[in-house]
């Protein structure tokens, strides 16, 4: 049983507060990788049709024998295929490789402003809302800016917005936005990727006071700060670790130190340059 508590998105479906994301899982590996995920209790899966591994994840769930209503699949549109048509025949493309007649929610996956399509690509996603093959629907990597005219122009609220989000740029201005509009929040790369942010001094002393990892300190600070996250890991000792982290709480002290983190250092690109 996975002990993963739930948070309601704006239009009432419940979605785990901790995923497992598969970025860079190659797909002939991803049914084993992402097969481990599902035995340690991750029931939560990020995948995307860039990421090419939704075979391999859709693999995954069907040989773990878990009913379909306990897990949530997330995969997103790319730029390439934003546009009403092109859209509609991505989101069938990427059902019939997860070979899901479903999805839990679908994202648009960079606003891509250049293209200027995502108002367009959206208006698809609502149909796909509409007709209850995505259970739920938001974007990814987008600003206020884009948001907001999201809002102007369309009728669903997007239910979720992932953006890159770490304590060394925790997003606190896009955060507050999306608490005032009832958009839940996810973190990309929430471990930094693995990088320097795991060597940091304050959280090494954080780890060292609870007895965890620093990646489980990381992990605590996002859920403890509010956010849906989504760690990747091949290595299945930190799959089984980056989802034991329920049994532990960062106290007023710590959360105040993970804050002098912040130094506004993306990892990924500007969403207003990307596609
Ligand atoms: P992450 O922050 O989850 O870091 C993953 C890396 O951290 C691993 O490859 C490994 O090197 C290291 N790591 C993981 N667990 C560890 C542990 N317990 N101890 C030490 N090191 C550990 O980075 P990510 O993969 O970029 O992000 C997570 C997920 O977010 C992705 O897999 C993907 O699903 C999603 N994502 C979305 C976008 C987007 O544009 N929407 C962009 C990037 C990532």
């Amino acid at each position: 049983m996975s002990n993963v508590p739930n948070i309601i998105l704006n239009n009432g479906v419940r979605m785990p507060q901790l995923g497992f994301g598969v970025w860079q899982v190659p797909d002939e590996e991803a049914a084993a990788t992402v097969g481990h995920a599902l035995a340690s209790g991750y029931r939560s899966i990020d995948t995307a049709a860039i990421y090419q591994n939704e075979k391999g994840t859709g693999k995954a769930i069907a040989e773990s024998g878990l009913p379909r209503e306990e897990l949530f699949v997330t995969t997103k549109v790319w730029n390439n295929d934003q546009g009403r048509d092109a859209t509609l025949r991505a989101f069938d493309a990427s059902l019939e490789r997860l070979g899901l007649d479903y999805v839990d929610l679908y994202l648009i996956h960079w606003p891509a402003p250049k293209q200027d399509r995502y108002v367009e690509t959206w208006k698809a996603l609502e149909e796909i809302h509409a007709d209850g093959r995505a259970k739920a629907i938001g974007v990814s990597n987008f600003k206020p800016t884009h948001l907001r005219r999201l809002m102007e122009e369309t009728e669903v609220v997007p239910a979720v917005n992932q953006i890159e989000l770490h304590p060394n740029f925790p997003q606190a201005e896009a955060r507050a936005f999306h608490a005032e509009h009832g958009i839940a929040t996810e973190a990309w790369s929430p471990l930094g990727q693995g990088k320097d942010l795991l060597d940091d001094p304050v959280i090494a002393e954080i780890a060292r006071k609870h007895g965890r990892t620093p990646a489980q300190v990381v992990l605590r600070w996002h859920l403890q700060t509010g956010n849906v996250v989504i760690p990747k890991s091949a290595t299945p000792s930190r799959i089984e670790e980056n989802i034991d982290v329920f049994s532990f709480v960062l106290d007023e002290d710590d959360m105040t130190g993970m804050s002098t983190l912040d130094n506004g250092t993306r990892l990924g690109p500007d969403p207003d340059e990307m596609g």
